[in-house]
């Protein structure tokens, strides 16, 4: 990260050189030299090893170390707070490419630069930076975030985990389900009740270490896809933590959620893109390759439609993806444009992960080529930080918000 912010002063660029929209045409040249380091290290360090981290559930601790040298465990982390200080094109980016070489890699990535890191950045006291952000920015640490239960997911104002003062603690008590990074965090932002007669308005948010007495870890779940994370239960009981520990004001943790969600879904949005674009790489190299009535495949109009549709489910989600990136670095609304990112890369990645099958035929059905990695890692970009259903809600929400005006 060193060279890249190096790059960045020599180009003149500051992190506000790409807000004008022409970047979706062409990224500044910052972005460019980002993106092909990501897209460098990926091909020679993820893309390689992404099947075997999948078939043995294998954290990626070592590659994770490295892109926090990278500096991409805190993209958008200013540089005193110890991150690399870009913005969220630049976050958007390097999530794309990572995800491209492995998704479960770009979800361990994600989870600690928008779910973890990025309510503390937004809503943390300086005390609290300094303490819950910078040990996270190097790969070393990593956090996680604990919103759903197993009671609830798509509701989370339904929250039942309980925080109660007691002197100068609070008691944590509760289940927080499916948490991503759980396994190997060293600390949690939890989502808990702190007075259950406001419902969403009584919710508020904690930060908890890991591990932690009263704190405890479920089973790793058995997952379709994303094996090479870890996904488990977060199970609190009396879990003991200074009053201090609170972020943000009390009873704001529903925004702080809500708010976390929306720039989450342009990571979420990002990897999708990046198992789409790995599908479509994968369908057209064999295209070229396989031959069936004595010619490659790849001159069948056929196939040639299949790659068309790819190519611009790819490239429209991309697009999207990058619009909601860039509405965030102008400090413009951008709930919506996220939400219909997410929804269209997730369905993008869907699609041409199950295209690409369809291309590779038999080939397609087997461990030996990616395709299928792709296929089952796509699945839950369209579940996790609110189902394809959800985004449909936020959407249409914000689109009828406009037409009352
Ligand atoms: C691998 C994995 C990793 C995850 N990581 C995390 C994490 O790190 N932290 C975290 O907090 N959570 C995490 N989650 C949880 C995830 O965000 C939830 O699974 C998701 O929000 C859906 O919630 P649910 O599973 O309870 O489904 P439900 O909310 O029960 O929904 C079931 C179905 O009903 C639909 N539905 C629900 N409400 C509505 C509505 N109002 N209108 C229309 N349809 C609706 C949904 O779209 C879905 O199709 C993870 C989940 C998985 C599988």
């Amino acid at each position: 990260m060193a060279a890249l912010l190096k790059a960045r002063k020599a180009v003149g660029l500051c992190v506000a050189g790409c807000r004008s929209i022409s970047a979706l045409a062409e990224l500044p040249e910052i972005h460019q030299i980002l993106r092909q380091t990501c897209r460098d290290y990926a091909d020679r360090e993820l893309t390689p090893i992404a099947a075997r981290l999948d078939k043995e559930h294998t954290y990626p601790s070592k590659q994770i170390g490295e892109l926090g040298a990278m500096g991409l465990m805190a993209v958008e982390v200013p540089e005193e707070w110890g991150g690399a200080g870009m913005d969220y094109l630049a976050y958007s980016l390097a999530m794309e490419e990572i995800s491209r070489g492995c998704a479960s890699t770009g979800v361990v990535v994600s989870v600690n630069n928008s779910l973890y890191l990025g309510p503390i950045l937004k809503f943390g006291s300086d005390a609290q930076k300094e303490q819950w952000i910078t040990p996270f920015t190097t790969g070393e640490k990593v956090g996680c975030f604990g919103l759903s239960e197993p009671g609830n997911g798509s509701d989370a104002g339904a929250a039942s985990t309980m925080a109660v003062q007691d002197g100068d603690e609070w008691v944590l008590n509760g289940t927080k389900a499916w948490i991503t990074n759980s396994w190997e965090a060293s600390a949690a932002v939890v989502f808990a009740t702190t007075d259950k007669k406001l419902k969403h308005k009584g919710i508020s948010a904690f930060l908890v270490p890991m591990p932690h007495p009263g704190v405890s870890l479920g089973k790793k779940e058995d997952k379709l896809g994303i094996r090479a994370s870890s996904t488990a239960n977060i199970i609190m009981e009396d879990c003991r933590i200074p009053l201090g520990n609170m972020l943000g004001p009390r009873g704001a943790g529903f925004k702080i959620a809500m708010q976390t969600l929306d720039s989450g879904r342009i990571g979420i949005a990002s990897q999708a893109v990046g198992i789409a674009q790995a599908s479509l790489d994968c369908a057209a190299d064999y295209a070229l390759k396989r031959t069936a009535f004595g010619a490659a495949i790849g001159k069948l109009q056929a196939i040639q439609f299949k790659l068309a549709d790819m190519a611009l489910a790819v490239e429209s989600a991309r697009l999207l993806t990058w619009k909601a990136s860039l509405l965030k670095d102008s400090h413009k609304p951008y709930s919506k444009e996220a939400a219909m990112a997410k929804l269209a890369a997730s369905e993008a990645a869907t699609f041409c992960a199950h295209q690409a099958i369809q291309v590779l035929g038999g080939m397609g059905y087997v461990s030996d080529m990616p395709a299928e990695r792709h296929y089952r890692d796509a699945r839950i970009t369209e579940i996790y930080e609110g189902t394809s259903e959800i985004q449909r809600l936020v959407i249409a929400g914000q689109i009828l918000k406009e037409y009352q005006r």
